[in-house]
């Protein structure tokens, strides 16, 4: 079956066309700049990669634009609208309504609403991108997949904040974490990789891209994970600040006549590696940066390496135990000197690096020696290729 995955913002839609049978790429995609005038990127499998601007006012004209490109005479990768068997969704917040993909119904998209206020950047984009769609392809079966879902199985004592009860039972103000269909993709693949149970394993999974998180993953189940009500809580990120002691609110407010909204502009935009170095929020630029000898940069990478290894030794604790570390995303699965320094702190555990292995980029490796007692692995993270093999097993 081919299936569309849709990844919907408010500006921008990612789509990929992925043939389930072969798990391949039939085609992909962007449209950016809906609303403000539009433009359409396109590249068929083996083909050409096009770039055209397209008056885009709503997201209905760009998906309208997507299913043009797919079942063009010339450039197209499928004859008509009848040979795409089902749309999978990105979706971000399911709030506790949803532990698991769903098939989109009215009343599941109701459910989906009811979790806006919990994501109301994301939320109500990807339900834009799922109204265009169903107008656009109203006999084609639909499915959301959640960013929260996978880690909906994290005990209480995870979830919980140290905050009053009442926010919890009013507001569901707890801990969902993200990047969830990353972490159960990798997760299982690490599993696969080393020949294991996934049912009787313990992974920590670090998702360390633009955004980054971590997720302790036992016997197949999240039990914990970095990211919390929002995707701002944990790592240092490429520019969000992660952990911080929120008394530093008050007294940035004060000093510098912040309100709320510039305080969580700061923490979600100005902050992270990009924040402390002044430079970028690529690593490749820190790396660069830190080369020639700018000690800001090289600051901004020794403290996201330091929390990373932080984060990882509270899961072991967490876990008591862990049998394998998988690195993935755009850092994880390219920079090796943030794998290393990681590893460095990670001695205690009984892990070696193969520094040959570890120069490796992009691909599935194992980083670790044949001796490490806990075994390190590049896993490539593939969102797309994870939403299309849960939207083919629900229709
Ligand atoms: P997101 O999906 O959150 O936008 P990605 O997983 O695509 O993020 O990761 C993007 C980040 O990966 C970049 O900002 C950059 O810091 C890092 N990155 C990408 N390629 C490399 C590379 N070759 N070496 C080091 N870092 C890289």
């Amino acid at each position: 079956m081919n299936v569309l995955v849709i990844n919907c913002g408010s500006s921008s839609l990612k789509f990929q066309l992925i043939n389930s049978d072969t798990e391949t790429v039939l085609a992909k995609g962007l449209c950016e700049r809906i609303g403000i005038d539009g433009r359409l990127t396109y590249q068929p499998a083996g083909g050409e990669k096009t770039t055209e601007d397209k008056a885009m006012p709503t997201h209905t004209e760009a998906i309208q634009f997507v299913i043009d490109a797919l079942t063009d005479e010339k450039r197209g990768v499928v004859g008509s609208l009848e040979e795409i068997g089902a749309v999978g969704h990105r979706l971000v917040h399911g709030g506790e309504k949803f532990a698991s993909s769903a098939v989109i119904t009215d009343e599941m998209l109701k459910a989906v609403e009811e979790c806006n206020d919990l994501a109301p950047l994301h939320n109500p984009a990807n339900l834009i991108g799922v109204d265009a769609c169903k107008k656009l392809m109203p006999n084609t079966p639909m499915v959301g997949v959640f960013d929260t879902a996978f880690h909906q199985t994290m005990p209480e004592k995870a979830y919980i904040y140290g905050l009053p009860y009442e926010y919890y039972d009013k507001y569901k103000v707890r801990r969902y974490g993200f990047h969830g269909t990353s972490h159960s993709f990798v997760s299982k693949r690490t599993a696969e990789i080393l020949g294991a149970s996934y049912d009787n394993l313990k992974t920590i999974v670090c998702h360390l891209g633009n955004g980054a998180s971590i997720c302790a993953v036992e016997n197949g189940k999240s039990v914990d994970t970095s990211m919390g009500l929002t995707p701002l809580e944990g790592l240092v990120m490429g520019t969000r600040s992660g952990d911080i002691d929120p008394a530093i609110l008050e007294f940035l407010a004060k000093k510098e006549d912040m309100d709320i909204t510039a305080l969580m502009n700061m923490l979600n935009k100005k902050s992270g590696v990009q924040g402390m170095s002044g430079l970028s929020s690529d690593f490749r630029d820190l790396s660069a940066g830190a080369d020639a000898g700018n000690k800001r940069a090289q600051t901004a990478l020794d403290v996201f390496c330091y929390r990373v290894a932080k984060y990882v030794g509270s899961y072991t604790a967490a876990m008591n135990g862990v049998d394998a570390i998988a690195f993935t995303a755009g850092i994880g699965e390219n920079d090796s000197y943030v794998r290393e320094q990681v590893c460095k702190y990670l001695g205690y555990l009984g892990i070696e690096i193969d520094a040959e292995a570890n120069k490796a980029r992009g691909e599935e490796v194992m980083i670790s020696t044949p001796d490490s007692k806990v075994k390190v692995l590049v896993v490539p993270t593939n969102e797309e290729l994870a939403i299309a093999r849960e939207t083919v097993a629900l229709v």
